[in-house]
Order: structure tokens, then C-alpha cells, then sequence
């Protein structure tokens, strides 16, 4: 089975190509161009060099492309790309106006260019869609919610993985086998031993969820991934009420607000010096207080939503670390890590203080909950799940 993922940007494309089965994908091919202003016309493009380099026979060849949408109103999880996704992704684009009209676009494109392969998509928001009316509901008037204003989640792709993988490696082979088949068998009920997982997917943009036998109960960003933990310039958590003020203290316009909020705040904002935890990091050694504060910051809320969902799951199996400061900050992570032992949390801080970017597991040997560092690879995540869907729908 060969399959393409696509990864669309206003005017950026990069594809890879896979071939195998579900369980055995392999990265063959791997592209991209910047500037596009003709979509057909790169995507033939692409096609012909994936030809001429003997990865593929023609363009039927390749059985389907996966698409990593972000979210639509309507719909969520992982389904056929067709044009009831891309009219919601256009209904839906404000909230996420820097992909939902690429891939609107784009799904449009590849169906033209590409009418034999089945197009896949696959919802950024979908692992949370069995998260309880509780936690997915904001205390908002009716219509307000009609209108789509609800609790989202992002990074669904990657927590689903972390899911998934962790399970593997607590031998758990029947929650491992659930998250499997999550979008393409249902969400059936779980009749076995529970276990309780927390991800912290923690990068440019970052957040947390809760996990309970492979389900996701509740994720820290929100309607948009605009809340939760400090990113790294958007703000994350904030009280409403913030908006409308700075507006008429400040008097700044709804525009500026947004941007400022968008682009100027998270760890750039509280440490005034740069959005990457290397630079604060470096701020940090050198005796800069405001570095010092954008790391507390960012700590403190892992915590805060670690904590949070270790008591809604009632009690925790796993603490898993994931994306480029999950996978890379033995600080951040050992920070988050501190003083836990009384609620059975104890890290190999040597484990932890070597490991960058493999898969470890970095607790110790006697601590209950395991802590591990699970690296997530996005193109092939996307591969697999529309590879299930592929299977699943002959
Ligand atoms: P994105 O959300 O942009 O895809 P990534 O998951 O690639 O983000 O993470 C990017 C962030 O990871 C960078 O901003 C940087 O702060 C952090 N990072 C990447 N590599 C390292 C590293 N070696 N050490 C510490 N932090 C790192």
C-alpha cells in the first residue's frame, strides 16, 4: 500500500510517501516546495519527481494521501476527504485561519490531480471526541455553543500516538489495541483494568491531556489552541475579562488585541527575549529574572494540568514526554518532575539528563508511575491512521 501525506501550508507543500502495511510503513520518498502559488501545478510536480525517481509506476499508484486537518465545525476524526470536509473547513476557517483554507484548497486540488486515490483526513480535534460534556462545554449561553464556541483540543494525532505507544510499553496490548482501532471501530467500553496516562505534548505549541484506557478525557487548549499552557508567543490560559479591558485601558482594537495575543505573548511575552526554551534557557544562566519567569511559567502550568488530570483519572500510570521540548529539555522536564515521590513519581535524573529525542523510559527503577520520553513522528502517525481507514472502509 502506498500512501502520501500531505502537509499544506498557505504557500508551502510537503509531502512524504509510505509504502507497507499498517504495521510495517516505510518512509520512501520526501519533498517540498516554498512559494507555491499553483497547487496543481506543484502537485503534478511532485508526482512526476516521486515517477522519475522510481518510487511510483504512475499517480495511480498511489493508493491514498492523509491530510492532518485541524478542525471543522461539523466534523472530526478520521474520514474521507471529501467535499462536505472541505465546505466545513471553509465554514470553519476563522478559528483556524492558517490551515483550514490550505487544506480546503488543497483537498480540492489533489482530487483533481489525483482521482483514483482515496483522500483522507484526518481531524486534529478527533481524539477528543469522547471527552465528557464536562470538561468539553463552557459555562456560555446556548447559542454561544450553537454557534461552536466548545472546548476542541489540538494535537490529537500526537496524544493519540503517546496512547497508543505508552500502552506498549506498559505491556497493555489490549488498551494498545483500542487506541488502534479508535476511529475505525468505535469507541467500545473497556472492560479491563483502567490505566491512567498523562501526555505532555510540549513544543512550539504545546498541551496536555488526560488519558483513561487509551481514551482522552480532557486536553489543555480549547476552542482554538489559543489556551491552556504558554506557547511560544500565543498566551494560553487568560480571564475574558482581560480582552475587553486592555481594549478600553489600552485602547487597542480588536485587531491589535488579537495579535498581540497571537504573537507576542506565551514565552516571548514573559521573558521579552525570544519564543524558544534554548534562548531562555541560555537568558536564564546568565541571571535574566524575565527568562526565569517564562520557565516557572511554562513548568507551572504543566503541572497544574498534570495535577488537574491525575485527579480525574483518579490516580496515574504514566507521565509521557513528547515533541521538541518534551523530547529535548531534560530541564523542563526534570522541573516538572520535582518533589512527586509521596504521590509515587520519582525520576532517574542520570536517565533523564541523557536522554534527548530516543525513546526511554527515565523514572526509576522503584517509582510507580513510569515517566518516559516517547518521540512522535507526525508523517508517519497520519500514514498509519489513514492506512486503519483505508482497511477498514475496502
Ligand atoms: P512545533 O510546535 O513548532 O512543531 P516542535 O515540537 O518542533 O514545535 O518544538 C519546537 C520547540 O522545541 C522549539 O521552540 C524549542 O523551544 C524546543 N526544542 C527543540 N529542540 C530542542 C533542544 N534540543 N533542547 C531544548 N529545546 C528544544
Amino acid at each position: 500500500m502506498k500512501i502520501l501525506v500531505a502537509n499544506l501550508g498557505s504557500t508551502s507543500f510537503k509531502y512524504s510517501l509510505y509504502n507497507g502495511d499498517e504495521s510495517s510503513l516505510s518512509l520512501v520518498a520526501r519533498g517540498g516546495y516554498e512559494r507555491v502559488t499553483d497547487y496543481g501545478a506543484t502537485i503534478r510536480d511532485a508526482l512526476s519527481s516521486m515517477q522519475a525517481e522510481g518510487h511510483i509506476d504512475s499517480v495511480d499508484s498511489i493508493d491514498a494521501v492523509g491530510f492532518k486537518t485541524v478542525l471543522g465545525f461539523e466534523k472530526t476524526g478520521c474520514v474521507a476527504a471529501d467535499e462536505s470536509v472541505v465546505a466545513d473547513l471553509r465554514a470553519s476557517a476563522e478559528l483556524a485561519p492558517a490551515h483550514n483554507p490550505a487544506y480546503a484548497n488543497g483537498i480540492e486540488q489533489f482530487a483533481k490531480e489525483m482521482p483514483k486515490a482515496q483522500l483522507v483526513a484526518l481531524y486534529e480535534t478527533a481524539f477528543y471526541q469522547w471527552a465528557s460534556a464536562a470538561s468539553r462545554r463552557y459555562a456560555v449561553p446556548k447559542a454561544w455553543y450553537e454557534a461552536g464556541v466548545r472546548r476542541n483540543g489540538f494535537h490529537g494525532a500526537s496524544h493519540k500516538f503517546v496512547a497508543e505507544r505508552s500502552a506498549e510499553l506498559l505491556g497493555r496490548e489490549d488498551v494498545a489495541d483500542r487506541v488502534r482501532n479508535l476511529y475505525v471501530g468505535g469507541h467500545e467500553s473497556f472492560e479491563g483494568q483502567p490505566l491512567r496516562v498523562v501526555s505532555c505534548h510540549l513544543g512550539g505549541s504545546s498541551s496536555v491531556t488526560g488519558i483513561k484506557n487509551g481514551v482522552a478525557i480532557d486536553t489543555s487548549m480549547g476552542l482554538s489552541p489559543q489556551s491552556g499552557l504558554p506557547q511560544n508567543n500565543r498566551v494560553g490560559d487568560l480571564d475574558s475579562m482581560a480582552v475587553t479591558y486592555v481594549m478600553k485601558k489600552l485602547g487597542l482594537s480588536i485587531e491589535e488585541v488579537e495579535r498581540q495575543l497571537t504573537k507576542e505573548s506565551g514565552l516571548l511575552g514573559l521573558s521579552g527575549k525570544s519564543n524558544d526554551v534554548r534562548d531562555i534557557w541560555e537568558a536564564v544562566e546568565a541571571g535574566d529574572k524575565d527568562a526565569e519567569l517564562a520557565l516557572d511559567s511554562l513548568v507551572y502550568g504543566i503541572r497544574q494540568y498534570v495535577g488537574s488530570y491525575m485527579f480525574q483519572l483518579g490516580g496515574l500510570d504514566a507521565l509521557v514526554f513528547t515533541a521538541g521540548i518534551g523530547e529535548n529539555d531534560t530541564g523542563v522536564r526534570e522541573r516538572v518532575c520535582q518533589g512527586l515521590e509521596d504521590l509515587g513519581l520519582k525520576l532517574d535524573l542520570e536517565k533523564n539528563a541523557n536522554t534527548r529525542g530516543e525513546e526511554t523510559c527515565i523514572s526509576a527503577e522503584d517509582s510507580r508511575i513510569k515517566v518516559y520520553v516517547i518521540p512522535a513522528n507526525e508523517e508517519l502517525v497520519i500514514a498509519r491512521e489513514t492506512s486503519r481507514f483505508l482497511s477498514h472502509n475496502k
